[in-house]
């Protein structure tokens, strides 16, 4: 009955949010920890749990909160173990999520914007457009909504990349807060190691993010090795171009033993040659970094092919002769539309004929 009349979601307030919620109903601010616990370690969503209140500020909180995850609209799970999830949010938009289980762990693929901006020429998400930056709660709500959905129990090694739909540096201040949620010992405890944010080079906030106290993992979708190419390929290379890309990088702290990450999308006959990957090697020459080549995901609607694997090879081992590690990442779940943005942009704009078989 009581939870009839909230509204506000209480899942994405940060730990000083609700000790401030704590002393507004006249609590002690340290109650504001145990909430915290109790949503982001404890993974609670019913408000009557959280135990360690009495019963009447429980009562209160539940007659104006709840904790909404977003919605699991559908879920796809792929021959090779990994599931695609399509999450609607409270306004009725939708982003992909992406479960991979390993041996040992499990890495989530999540969003942090309903489409974007970016309009990279080879990504399905760029086809729809920025709809809107999602909330903190929103991105977080992604870890929750498939952790409960997958009924996962709290020794899962989680690790999590923010390589769904959107620009995450683009959508800054949220990104940070949910994953200093993710990050925080009290909440999901996953270390920063386990973290990874992919950026297609958004150079003021790559600043930003190296004086950030709690910092994930960094990779650059770089995609080409010349300026020309990037800015066919990624407009975005027009304000941000290479050299002052690849300086930022040179100037980003990078802790003991960690390395930059460098993705690049081999794109059949357009950035896949011997000299691309001569290029690249130049590009990163004195960079602690690795590169994950990634073989174009094609599906209906943009003008790529993915390369044959032997051209792949050849690109690896090139780059790998020049010492820099690569490593070629087949991207999860093949048979469920493998890109993120694919699958909503493909089921938005009527699928081609030969799609449907799948
Ligand atoms: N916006 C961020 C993170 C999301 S995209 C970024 O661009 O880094 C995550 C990765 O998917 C990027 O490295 C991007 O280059 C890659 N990607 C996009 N479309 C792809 C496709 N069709 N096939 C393979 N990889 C793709
Ligand atoms: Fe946006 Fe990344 Fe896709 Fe580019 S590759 S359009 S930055 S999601």
């Amino acid at each position: 009955m009581l939870q009839a009349q909230a509204t506000a979601n209480l899942f994405g307030l940060n730990s000083e949010e609700l000790k401030q919620l704590a002393m507004e109903y006249g609590e002690p601010r340290y109650r504001g920890r145990q909430i915290f616990h109790d949503l982001y370690a404890r993974r609670q969503q019913n408000l009557e749990n959280l135990t360690n209140l009495s019963k009447s500020f429980r009562q209160q909180l539940a007659l104006r909160f709840a904790v909404i995850y977003p919605r699991v609209r559908e879920k796809l799970p792929s021959r090779d173990g990994s599931s695609r999830y399509l999450l609607e949010l409270s306004d009725g938009q939708v982003v992909e999520a992406v479960h991979m289980p390993e041996k040992s762990r499990v890495t989530l693929c999540i969003s942090s914007q309903a489409g974007c901006a970016v309009d990279c020429r080879f990504c399905f998400t760029a086809l729809m457009g920025l709809q809107r930056n999602l909330t903190a709660s929103e991105i977080l709500g992604q870890v929750y909504a498939i952790a409960q959905d997958q009924r996962m129990d709290s020794h899962t090694r989680l690790n999590i990349v923010l390589m769904g739909m959107g620009e995450p540096l683009l959508n800054f201040a949220p990104v940070m807060k949910a994953i200093r949620v993710l990050a925080d010992p009290d909440g999901m405890r996953i270390p920063w190691r386990r973290i990874t944010l992919s950026t297609s080079g958004i150079i003021p906030r790559i600043h930003d993010l190296a004086h950030e106290p709690v910092r994930p993992k960094l990779a650059i979708s770089l995609n080409a090795s010349t300026d020309e190419q990037r800015a066919a390929l990624m407009p975005v290379n027009r304000k941000y171009p290479l050299a002052e890309l690849l300086a930022a990088c040179r100037a980003y702290p990078l802790r003991p033993r960690e390395l930059l990450t460098f993705e690049y999308v081999l794109l059949d006959g357009v950035n896949d040659s011997g000299d691309d990957a001569l290029r690249v090697a130049k590009l990163l020459h004195g960079l602690r970094a690795k590169v994950n080549l990634i073989p174009y995901n094609s599906g209906s609607g943009l003008p790529f092919r993915t390369p044959p694997f032997p051209r792949i090879l050849e690109f690896q081992e090139i780059l790998s002769r020049k010492h820099v590690p690569a490593f070629i990442r087949i991207s999860r779940g093949q048979d469920i539309r493998a890109a993120c943005g694919q699958l909503i942009v493909e089921r938005t704009e009527a699928m081609a004929p030969e799609d449907q078989s799948h």
